[in-house]
């Protein structure tokens, strides 16, 4: 059985139900966070594959539900390691009168921000036995600066066993305390990494990069096994075995919610190559699957919605 380690944050998500702010107020309660949501749609694709999330919750109940969640994905939970002292990080969604979506986060002290600091030999022992690890921006940019050292040392140390690394560096400014900070850590990923799948929104906010060619040139000097280079409706540019492959993307009409468009084409993308398949079919798959998760809310579809999209692959 393949198998892919994602390492990051799964937080609490609280979204005002519809009609106006107002004290008291009923709120939908759900789980999300990126690498959670591409190792969810990885799953609901590849049942065969042995999805594992590498990240920290505590002994609260709210982190048991959110195990439990986990579980009825289908995820491995034996890498969800626990802090005695420290809760989950939180975040709401206010939507105004005009639609427009605002977020407040509270996860500047969330468990999965010790994650490292939890890890002891047997838990890399079996990261050292994955076919993949993943990791982002977010992921790292959590990391407690002390870790930073243990934390790329872990990298270069699976790389060595066989574990292919994957990035996407998925940048959140308001998580970094600078841009020279942020440059330099992703500098040391961009080093490690075997697969990368940047956007150009990314590299624009962190580079100033305006398109494909400039986020392919900044990348040449890194020694990147396949470079797989996102731009929302745009389409995707794939650097692999020094050939390029421009895959187009048909524009989604009814787009209802551009949450967790990146993080469900990983999640596809990376499973189909995992299993096997080849760069074209997976960026097709990865991007129907990416297309299908916008037209509906939130960074989770439901289950039984998504088979619908399941069930139409196979009927192909
Ligand atoms: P991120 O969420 O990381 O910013 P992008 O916006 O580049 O990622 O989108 C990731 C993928 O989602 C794209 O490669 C594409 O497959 C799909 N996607 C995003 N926006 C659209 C859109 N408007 N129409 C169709 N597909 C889209």
């Amino acid at each position: 059985m393949k198998k892919v380690v994602l390492f990051g944050e799964c937080m609490v998500e609280l979204k005002q139900n519809q009609g106006a702010y107002q004290v008291p107020m009923a709120m939908s309660q759900g789980f999300a966070g990126d690498v959670f949501n591409a190792a969810v749609y990885l799953k609901r694709w590849f049942a065969d594959i042995q999805v594992q999330l590498l990240t920290a919750l505590g002994t609260d109940e709210m982190s048991q539900h959110m195990k439990d969640y986990f579980e009825s994905e289908g995820l491995n939970n034996d890498l969800v390691l626990t802090s005695e002292t420290k809760i989950p990080g939180l975040y709401s969604i206010q939507t105004d009168s005009s639609g427009e979506r605002s977020f407040t986060y509270w996860r500047s002290d969330s468990a999965a921000r010790y994650t490292l600091s939890l890890l002891e030999e047997t838990a890399i022992s079996q990261l050292k036995q994955a076919d993949m690890f993943f990791f982002s921006g977010i992921s790292l940019a959590i990391i407690q600066p002390e870790h930073r050292d243990q934390f790329w040392q872990l990298l270069w140390q699976l790389k060595d066993a066989g574990v292919e690394i994957v990035f996407d560096p998925n940048y959140r400014g308001r998580l970094w305390s600078s841009i020279e900070d942020t440059k330099s850590q992703y500098d040391l990923a961009l080093q490690v990494s075997d697969k990368v799948l940047p956007g150009v929104e990314d590299f624009e906010a962190i580079y100033g990069h305006k398109n494909f060619e400039q986020v392919k040139a900044f990348c040449q000097p890194y020694n990147i096994k396949e470079l797989v280079i996102k731009d929302g409706p745009n389409g995707v540019l794939v650097v692999h075995q020094e050939q390029e492959m421009f895959v187009d993307i048909a524009p989604v009409e009814n787009l209802v919610d551009t949450t967790s468009a990146g993080d469900s084409f990983n999640g596809a993308y990376l499973g189909a190559r995992l299993f096997g398949q080849g760069i074209e079919s997976s960026v097709l798959l990865a991007a129907k699957t990416a297309g299908f998760v916008i037209q509906h809310p939130g960074a989770i579809v439901p289950k039984e919605t998504f088979y619908n999209l399941l069930l139409e692959q196979h009927i192909q």
